[in-house]
């Protein structure tokens, strides 16, 4: 096996348990390693660190999948997966639809795994799991038998690491439209269509929240995708809810799901740039007394996050005039590079702005089975407030 010595010094973060390893903190790759190979990372005096998959092409050059001396191989992804699946069961995470594998939090740092209903929806983000897919579908096939896999990658990562993003069935297809349940709410999902893997699940905690917020209240769900917040919130008493989105085909999933949960008459949909309708909804009068945000990333890069900033601004002012007095802002951010406490000077920004003093009844993030280690803060993307109109 080729071994990754470091430069001197290089090898603090890795010891205080976060797994990454930059181009640049690389000293020498003793012998051979073809990109996406697993190597030994030693170092500068040597002393073993680990092992993790190299790739030279990216900055991110490898990220530890062990700190032992053991093999990586189906045995270890086996392991691996089972102690994911063992958290999510001791926590109550387990049903029809939940992350089984978040990449980094779960030892497997470029895998993600998701389950819905029978089906696992696998997602490579490194080269090094593109070439240890057999591993991942054996553990699968051990642990969930007979229930078929559909592999969906990111284009973005696919193309820092250079590998061909794909999609498809491994194995046997299986049911590619299937309708799962999150709490009293009924969702479908298109197994290889859409977004993310299917549904946002990261979102799961944050849905029922809003449900139980919901009661007699006009509801506004801004980038609303398939409609999730606001079929939670219908079923959880709302008087009608308005969804803004720009995708035709996320609110033709949309308009299914509010038909699948029998609150299709309440609602409304509008195809459109949420930050063009915010602007006129203001204009013309209309109020909430519920509204949520859950944009997409603004960025995706720490030098663009001033120019992010501005848009989560924008839209947060729109959402404090929009709401009556009263009524309940529940603001996200999924931007990696946007932790909690800059969002929250946005909004504070915002509402400040907008003349419109709100009280914080909530910090929120994303639900339990996208876990984060604390040595890997990296793993937090998803940040947001419960904000009431006072
Ligand atoms: N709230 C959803 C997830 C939203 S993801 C859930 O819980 O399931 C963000 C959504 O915003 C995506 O569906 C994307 O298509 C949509 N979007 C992106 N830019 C937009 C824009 N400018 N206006 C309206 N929708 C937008």
């Amino acid at each position: 096996m080729a071994r990754l010595v470091l430069k001197p010094g290089m090898d603090r973060r890795l010891r205080a348990g976060h797994p990454w390893v930059y181009r640049g903190e690389i000293a020498d790759l003793v012998g051979r390693a073809i990109p996406g190979e697993t190597v030994e990372v030693l170092d500068a005096a040597g002393r073993f660190l680990g092992r993790g998959f190299y790739n030279p092409r990216p900055s991110l050059a490898c990220r530890l999948l062990t700190s032992l001396d053991e093999p990586i191989d189906e045995s270890f992804f086996r392991r691996r997966l089972t102690a994911a699946l063992d958290y999510r069961r001791a926590a109550g995470l387990v049903s029809d639809a939940y992350r089984l594998c978040w990449s980094e939090s779960d030892g497997l740092p470029g895998l993600v795994v998701d389950r819905y209903g029978s089906t696992t929806v696998i997602q490579c983000l490194t080269l090094g799991m593109t070439r240890a897919e057999p591993w991942v579908i054996a553990s699968l096939a051990s642990l969930f038998p007979g229930g078929a896999v559909y592999r969906t990658d990111d284009a973005t990562a696919a193309r820092i690491e250079g590998f061909v993003a794909e999609q498809g069935w491994r194995g046997d297809a299986g049911p590619s439209d299937l309708i799962i349940t999150e709490g009293a709410c009924r969702l479908a999902v298109v197994i290889g269509a859409g977004q993310k893997t299917g549904l946002y699940l990261d979102q799961r905690q944050n849905h029922a929240l809003v449900a139980s917020r919901a009661e007699g209240r006009r509801v506004l769900d801004a980038f609303s995708y398939t409609g999730a917040f606001a079929c939670h919130a219908l079923l959880g008493g709302a008087s009608s809810a308005l969804l803004l989105e720009s995708s035709s085909d996320a609110l033709a999933l949309a308009r299914r799901n509010l038909e699948l949960n029998g609150v299709a008459e309440r609602a409304e949909l509008h195809e459109a740039n949420a930050f063009d309708a915010l602007r006129a909804l203001e204009s013309s009068g209309e109020r909430f007394g519920l509204i949520v945000l859950d944009p997409p990333p603004f960025t995706r890069r720490k030098d663009t996050v001033d120019s992010a900033a501005r848009g989560y601004k924008e839209i947060n002012l729109r959402a404090a005039r929009l709401l009556e007095p009263g009524g309940i802002l529940a603001s996200f951010s999924c931007s990696h590079h946007i932790g909690p406490g800059l969002f929250e000077t946005i909004c504070r920004d915002a509402i400040g702005d907008a003349r419109v003093p709100m009280r914080v009844l909530q910090s929120l993030t994303q639900s339990a089975d996208h876990p984060v280690r604390l040595a890997v803060p990296e793993a937090r993307y998803l940040t947001g407030l419960l904000l009431e109109k006072v």
